[in-house]
C-alpha cells in the first residue's frame, strides 16, 4: 500500500528556506575583498550552487533594484551597482536567508553588528560590500536574474 505522502509538498518543504543569492558589490571587489569575504561564507557553513564576476549595466542594475526605484538613493544606487565587476552567487544552507542576512550585518556598516561582513568590509550604507536576498521568494528571483539552469550545480 502507497504511503498518504504528498511528495511535492514534502519535497517544496525539504528545499524551502535553503538557497539564498548574494553580490560582492563593485566596491569590495575594487578594494581586493572577494577571497575575505568568499572565505567567511565558506566558514559559516553555505555551499556555492552557483557563482560569477559580471558587470551590471545600469538598464540592468534599475532592473535588478525596481523594487526601490521610488526611494531617493535609487539613481545613485544603480550607478554604483553598475560602476565595475560584481561576483554573483546562490548559496545554500539551512535557512540559508535569514542566516545570510545575519553575517552580513545591517545595511548601514555604523549598525552592523561587529564581525559581521558589512562590519568588516562595507565604507558606507550605499557602498555596503555585499547584497543579501531578504526572502525565499526574492532569492528565488534574484538567482535566477543572474543564472540560467545550466549554470547552477
Ligand atoms: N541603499 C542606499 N541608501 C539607503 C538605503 C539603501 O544607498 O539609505 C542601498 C544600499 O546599497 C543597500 C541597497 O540600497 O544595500 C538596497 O537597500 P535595502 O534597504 O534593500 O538594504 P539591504 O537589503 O541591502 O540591506
Ligand atoms: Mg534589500
Amino acid at each position: 500500500m502507497q504511503p498518504n505522502l504528498n511528495y511535492t509538498k514534502i519535497t517544496q518543504y525539504i528545499m524551502a528556506g535553503n538557497r539564498t543569492f548574494t553580490m560582492i558589490k563593485p566596491d569590495a571587489v575594487r578594494a581586493g575583498n572577494i577571497g575575505n569575504i568568499l572565505q567567511m561564507i565558506n566558514e559559516a557553513g553555505y555551499r556555492i550552487v552557483a557563482m560569477k564576476l559580471t558587470q551590471l549595466s545600469l538598464a540592468k542594475a534599475g532592473e535588478f533594484y525596481e523594487v526601490h526605484k521610488e526611494r531617493p538613493f535609487y539613481g545613485e544606487l544603480c550607478e554604483f551597482m553598475s560602476s565595475g565587476p560584481i561576483v554573483a552567487a546562490i548559496l545554500e544552507k539551512d535557512n540559508a536567508v535569514e542566516d545570510f542576512r545575519n553575517l552580513i550585518g545591517a545595511t548601514n556598516p555604523a549598525n552592523a553588528a561587529p564581525g559581521t561582513i558589512r562590519a568588516k568590509y562595507a565604507t558606507s550604507v550605499g557602498e555596503n560590500a555585499v547584497h543579501g536576498s531578504d526572502s525565499d521568494e526574492n532569492a528565488a528571483i534574484e538567482g535566477a536574474f543572474h543564472f540560467g539552469g545550466v549554470e547552477k550545480f
